[in-house]
């Protein structure tokens, strides 16, 4: 069905004027709002018999609003904005994102107009849109809502202002502001959505975690060393890990040096994985198995990705280089991973350079003797390892920085893994 006929019919049973339920229509469509979903709300608004007829809706608790609840007015505190730019059928939209809350509870919001709000105002939100957004309820603030400031701020029991330490960050939070330290950073070139444009990447930290960032209008105070305040930040993740995004609304401060943790997340084998991610991870475990495509392997020159018989699913026949690689399942009886090492964590526990691999390999004309020396002495026994863990379509992976045999208490371990195993 088209807006026009959409508008219509809507129009002829709620007995309203066609231009104005068009121009609704086309607003919430022109927000992603599903056809089905903007008409359903079009008929609240309107008021499918409702004792006012429309206009603006009585207050409602923020704890009351669920995604039916169609046009709501809501009191609240603004706990945070973020200001973003998007596309949406081809042009830029600038938008403001954030959380609001009154006592009952907080809401996420997007604002489709500068309503000029800033984090600790108390407004009253009139005639506020309502959407669902990841299976909860999302206030839309847009033409048809008006935004008024009170003078009484309203006691609120959550934070105000976007302020948080790294380990606090989600994926999905806006309007951030952190205080950290650039500790790796890079300029790259991406085919961006206006042809090609440079971005900086890298990985940032404070006293309780380190992430991964990305900056999307490179600001030049990210300088590897460089402790700064960065305002208005959003997280999204990435691999199931979330990652910060620095933007042209964004600003960069210097504050004073940052203390930056050494110390990655301890955690068990389950409790990493349910959490779908996590940057820098501390693992202990026993190496039950190393897996197929461990020991050495050859790589695409082009895109890096593991190849057999000279074919890159990407480039076709290539001539591929060699490297060492280790794919250990990694166990600890509450669940396992798959730790990757590098060529560099792979020379330690082969005991020798990808060369004297090379050279192995002939002399046994075989390559699968490297995997094979690894397997005898990784299976088994237990290790340490740190590294980042993402969780997605190709399973629970954890990228090795570090990998130690673990000193605590062997027998135990070797017992709990027999125990596992004969289970
Ligand atoms: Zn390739």
């Amino acid at each position: 069905m088209s807006l026009d006929d959409a508008a219509e019919e809507l129009a002829s049973t709620l007995g309203v004027d066609k231009t104005e339920v068009k121009a609704d229509l086309e607003k919430l469509v022109s927000y992603s709002v599903p056809m089905d979903e903007a008409k359903q709300s079009l008929r609240r608004k309107y008021g499918d018999g409702g004792p006012s007829g429309g206009g603006t809706p009585s207050e409602t608790d923020i704890a009351d609003i669920t995604p039916e609840s169609g046009n709501v007015t809501v009191s609240a505190r603004v706990l945070t904005v973020g200001k973003r730019s998007i596309q949406y059928e081809g042009d830029e939209q600038i938008i403001f994102e954030g959380e609001l809350a009154d006592e009952s509870g907080r809401i996420s919001y997007t604002a489709w107009n500068d309503f000029s709000l800033s984090s600790g105002d108390t407004i009253t939100a009139g005639n506020a849109g309502v959407r669902e957004w990841d299976g909860e309820p999302e206030l839309n603030l847009g033409g048809s809502t008006t935004v008024t400031v009170r003078e009484d701020p309203l006691e609120v029991p959550y934070p105000v202002g976007g302020e948080r330490d790294l380990i606090e960050l989600e994926a999905g939070d806006r309007g951030r502001t952190i205080e950290v330290r650039v500790l790796d950073v890079e300029r790259r070139t991406i085919d961006g959505r206006d042809g090609e444009t440079e971005i900086l990447s890298g990985e940032v930290g404070d006293e309780t975690t380190r992430l991964p960032f990305t900056d999307w209008a490179p600001h030049d105070e990210l300088t590897e060393g460089a402790s700064v305040r960065l305002a208005d930040v959003y997280v999204d993740e990435f691999r199931g890990v979330p990652s910060v995004n620095v933007t042209e609304f964004s600003s960069v401060a210097p504050v004073a040096a940052v203390d930056v943790s050494d110390s990655a997340t301890e955690l068990s084998v389950r409790e990493a994985v349910a959490s779908g991610g996590v940057y820098d991870v501390l693992l202990t475990g026993n190496v039950i198995e190393v897996r197929d495509g461990s020991g050495l392997i050859q790589r695409c020159p082009e895109c890096g990705r593991v190849v057999q018989n000279d074919q890159c699913r990407t480039h076709g026949q290539v001539d591929p280089e060699d490297d060492l690689r280790v794919k250990a399942i990694l166990d600890d009886g509450t669940d396992t991973v798959t730790a990757i090492l590098d060529r560099e964590l792979t020379a330690e526990v082969y005991g020798g350079t990808l060369e004297d691999a090379l050279e192995h390999a002939r002399d046994e004309m075989n390559r699968d003797v490297v995997a094979d020396r690894i397997a005898t002495r990784l299976e088994g026994r237990a290790y340490r390892v740190r590294g980042s863990l993402s969780v997605d379509e190709y399973g629970a992976n954890l990228n090795a920085s570090e990998f130690a045999e673990s000193d605590a208490d062997p027998e135990a371990r070797a017992a709990a893994f027999l125990a596992e195993v004969k289970g």
